[in-house]
């Protein structure tokens, strides 16, 4: 399958679960603009191996005028967005009456509001060009709750309530709207976790295995790339009936 001429905007690149999947939608042809913190050489430099364009947009999210600058940069560069990943998110763990208001916003206006903005600045082009995908990261957090996740659990479902109007109202147009909700995955949002586990002189290793015990019957970590070849598989003709789905990759985590 080739994503040759296309062009996929993945929020939260720069590290992560968002970062494999910009390199396998690269190694599939696509060209990609990255967003995310931190320096983007490095992932502007794996995505450069692909031999596809790529550009990067360091916009804050949680931000409206900075989504609408990120997606200004896509349509000048590129013409438009044909598949858009809204992967960026973040964590705070803390009981819900403890929990910090600041964190609850901003896990709001990333992880839910942004997955609305970016939504709809990008449908209006793939209506126009009539193609397109929308695949939100969600969670298995998108589906069942964990202590101590108020924001993140609520934002999660929100995602995948979102997720279900958008695909029903694109139902009978080449434009498909899909959550993908993994279980863990090692990256640094999850190491922050397993850090907090083997604080005050923990094994980290046996942090990580608790870690997965708890929730995960493979006690294997789903990794960026078995994510980024379902996003392919979503964008491929044989996906183009899977609409307004929130489909896990947890290792048995909801099977339970
Ligand atoms: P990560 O911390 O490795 O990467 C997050 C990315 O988002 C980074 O590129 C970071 O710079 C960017 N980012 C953070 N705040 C931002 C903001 N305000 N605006 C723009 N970009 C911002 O996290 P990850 O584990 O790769 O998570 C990616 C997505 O996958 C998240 O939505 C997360 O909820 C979801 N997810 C992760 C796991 C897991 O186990 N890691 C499981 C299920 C779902």
């Amino acid at each position: 399958m080739t994503l040759k001429g296309k062009t996929a905007l993945v929020t939260g690149s720069t590290s992560g679960i968002g970062l494999g999947i910009a390199q396998v939608l690269a190694r599939a042809g696509a060209n990609i603009v990255l967003n995310g913190f931190g320096d983007p050489a490095p992932a502007l430099a794996e995505i450069a191996r692909h031999g596809v364009k790529a550009v990067h947009h360091p916009a804050d999210l949680s931000d409206v005028a900075q989504i609408e600058a990120l997606f200004a940069l896509a349509e000048r560069e590129f013409g438009g967005v044909d598949i858009l990943v809204n992967n960026a998110g973040i964590q705070h763990v803390a009981p819900v009456e403890q929990f910090p208001l600041e964190s609850w916003d901003k896990i709001i206006a990333l992880n839910l509001s942004a997955v609305f903005h970016g939504t709809r600045l990008a449908l209006p082009g793939m209506r126009a060009r009539n193609w397109g995908r929308i695949i939100n990261i969600a969670s298995v957090h998108g589906l069942v709750g964990s202590t101590g996740k108020a924001a993140y659990v609520a934002a999660k479902h929100g995602v995948v309530g979102l997720t279900k109007v958008v695909g029903l109202e694109t139902a009978t147009s080449n434009v498909t709207c899909n959550a993908i909700c993994p279980g863990w995955v090692l990256t640094p949002l999850v190491q922050k976790q397993i850090d907090d586990r083997a604080a005050n002189g923990g094994d980290p290793l046996q942090a990580q295995h608790d870690l997965l015990a708890e929730k995960q019957p493979s006690l294997a970590f789903v990794t960026p790339e078995h994510l980024g070849e379902l996003v392919l598989f979503l964008c491929s003709e044989a996906g183009s009936q899977v609409r307004g789905a929130a489909w896990n990759v947890d290792g048995g985590w909801l099977a339970q």
